[in-house]
């Protein structure tokens, strides 16, 4: 039984009330986000319960993903989601990895036969399931918690990071510069903070803010910097 403590309030839950200002592109920024990649939407995701923060987030593709390859959900993946509140949409759309089944040349290694199959999930690992869906409908999640949060965040598509120097300002010392795609204007964004969530964009902010020219080491997986 869930009880309201302050009488029930009619509408969805999930959807904020906006503050002034909500949706409302801004030249200066709290924090800037470069890349709408898992690591960029999970920052932009939690940045936006917080209005005070200004947060912004780029993308250099032209809209959302539409195809991606991150299908394979891990439970504390999806312990994460259930954090923002998607985990249920998860476990509803998804499929369930609960066993794995393992094949090997049969006798006559005319065909394959079943070795094992075992469990998938350990007992007691994790109260979710290892679960298998498309990163694209991760993506649109994450895109709906941000859009019903306070400040209604959404993504800037089509602008690529191309430089990022010091404005000389103490407050909003960065200066970020991004070439217009798809027709769109080149444009410069102020921030305070700036999270280049990725490998690429990070290796790229690590490398326009330092100056290192060497080649990025071959890494993949979350890897963010972040400038001040
Ligand atoms: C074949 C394959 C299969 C995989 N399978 C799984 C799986 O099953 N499960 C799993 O959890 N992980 C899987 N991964 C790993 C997963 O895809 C990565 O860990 C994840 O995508 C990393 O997220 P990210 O946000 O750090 O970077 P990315 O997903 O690379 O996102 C970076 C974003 O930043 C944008 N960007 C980059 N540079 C700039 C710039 N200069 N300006 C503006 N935007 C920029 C890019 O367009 C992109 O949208 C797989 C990876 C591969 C290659």
């Amino acid at each position: 039984m869930q009880y309201h403590f302050n009488g029930f309030g009619a509408g969805d839950p999930s959807l904020f009330p906006a503050v002034e200002g909500a949706g409302k592109k801004r030249s200066e920024v709290g924090v800037l986000i470069v890349g709408c990649g898992p690591a960029g939407l999970t920052l932009a995701a939690q940045l936006s319960a917080f209005p005070d923060i200004a947060t912004h987030i780029v993308e250099r593709k032209s809209g959302p993903l539409e195809i991606g390859q991150a299908d394979g959900i891990a439970c504390r993946s999806m312990e994460m989601f259930e954090a923002f509140g998607f985990a249920e949409k998860v476990l509803k759309e998804a499929y369930w990895v609960n066993k794995t089944t393992f094949w090997r040349p049969g006798p006559d290694s005319a065909r394959i036969v079943r070795a094992d199959r075992i469990q998938d999930v350990e007992d007691d690992l994790s109260e979710m399931p290892h679960t298998i869906l498309s990163q694209a409908r991760i993506h649109d999640f994450y895109l709906e918690v941000m859009g019903n949060s306070p400040g209604r965040l959404v993504p800037d598509y089509n602008l690529q990071l191309t430089e990022l120097t010091r404005a000389g300002d103490e407050d909003i010392p960065v200066k970020a510069a991004f070439e217009g795609l798809n027709g769109r204007e080149p444009e410069t964004i102020r921030a305070r903070y700036v999270a280049g969530v990725t490998a690429p964009a990070a290796q790229s902010v690590a490398r326009w803010a330092t100056g290192w020219k060497g080649r990025p080491r071959a890494s993949y997986g979350v890897s963010w910097t972040s400038w001040r």
